[in-house]
């Protein structure tokens, strides 16, 4: 099935934005004072275009806070009233989208643990049908993009095509400094298979403290992601969740005052002219690669056939590691990076070994 979905983009339910969606507000709503300074605050910056609150919450362990739950539904109601900002929620269940959408909410996302569960999102997605509820999608917690792009079709499929995807990062599997690592990888391919589908980043989930958030926001912008959410309360330090990570909404100013937005394109003929001239230089370089590339085919065929006529193995493990050393030395000497010339050269003898055993087990 094609994934050319019709998604909106954006601004077709959010008309007045005129810069990258950037959704704030704190981690959980804890009171109704809480839910509502923090919202204040957060609306006076012109950059904040949706609030966010979570009120049923997934501890990856119970007996941790989990949310104030129904009750914050209201607040949220309160929080729209007194300041014009969209507000959602992150549901998990068919009851709490139920109710989220009886409460009005503009949005609902769905976490990464319900995005890794088929049931799940296929619950929320019978819920939502005939809404015109904007529908967010965290990406699973594994790096699964097939899981992602199923979990957007299910909602889609309902009906739904106001939806927006967020990258939150995944659960390591080693040491890093991030509390969920960010695989660009993924998004990239995410991007490929559904060319219309907005993506933003969620750097608080990924970072896991604060310290991390602008590194993490400037490489979403550069990766051309179109907007952010970003966790704010007013006093972080007595959040109930994940307080190492939420930012006072002034400190949310800062950290937005400091990013440099990038555009797909710059409107502005010369550069498009330079950005021309500079890709056709690109174009002729990789063409003469890959030139270069079936001249050394050649010659690894001929080598294939000559060590078939006189039985030579054809991995011939020292020439190789003579070979690699050669080639990352020359590398080096050219400011190439190691990894990328060892991952290159050993794509390039994994596939010179693969047709000369062709070659050796044909006729
Ligand atoms: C959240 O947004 O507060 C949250 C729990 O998100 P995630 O599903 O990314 O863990
Ligand atoms: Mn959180």
């Amino acid at each position: 099935m094609s994934t050319n979905f019709e998604i909106n983009p954006i601004k077709e339910w959010l008309p007045h934005i005129n810069n990258p969606l950037l959704i704030s507000g704190p981690c959980s709503l804890e009171t109704e004072q809480q839910t509502l300074e923090t919202a204040k605050l957060l609306a006076k910056d012109p950059r904040v275009f949706v609030y966010r609150g979570g009120v049923w919450k997934p501890r990856t362990r119970p007996g941790s806070f989990e949310g104030v739950g129904s009750i914050g539904l209201k607040w949220l109601q309160m929080v729209k009233k007194e300041t014009g900002l969209p507000v959602g929620t992150e549901v998990a269940n068919a009851q709490h989208t139920e109710e989220a959408l009886k409460a009005g909410l503009d949005v609902v996302w769905i976490g990464a643990r319900s995005t890794a569960s088929p049931f799940v999102v296929q619950e929320i997605a019978d819920v939502v049908k005939g809404s015109n509820t904007v529908v967010m999608v965290k990406n699973p917690v594994n790096p699964d993009v097939q899981l992602w792009v199923g979990a957007i079709e299910r909602i889609y499929r309902a009906g739904i095509k106001n939806i927006v995807a967020i990258h939150r990062g995944f659960t390591p599997f080693s040491d890093t400094i991030y509390r969920n690592y960010p695989n660009w990888k993924t998004v990239i391919e995410l991007r490929r298979v559904m060319p219309n589908l907005p993506i933003i980043c969620d750097p608080s989930h990924i970072a896991g403290k604060r310290e991390l958030l602008f590194e993490i926001s400037q490489k979403a912008f550069d990766m051309g992601m179109e907007g952010l959410m970003l966790e704010s309360h007013i006093d972080p330090s007595c959040a109930l969740s994940d307080a190492a990570q939420q930012v006072t909404p002034a400190d949310l100013a800062k950290l937005l005052d400091k990013l440099v937005i990038r555009h797909q394109t710059a409107n502005n003929p010369e550069f498009e002219t330079r950005l021309d001239m500079l890709r056709s230089r690109i174009d002729a370089i990789d063409s003469e690669l890959l030139e270069m590339l079936s001249s050394r085919v050649e010659i690894v065929k001929e080598i294939g056939r000559y060590k078939k006529e006189n039985n030579v193995t054809a991995l011939q493990i020292n020439r190789w590691a003579q070979l690699m050393d050669n080639r990352v030395n020359i590398g080096k000497a050219l400011d190439l990076n190691e990894t990328f010339v060892k991952i290159l050269f050993q794509l390039i003898h994994e596939d010179s070994v693969r047709m000369q055993t062709e070659i050796m087990d044909s006729e």
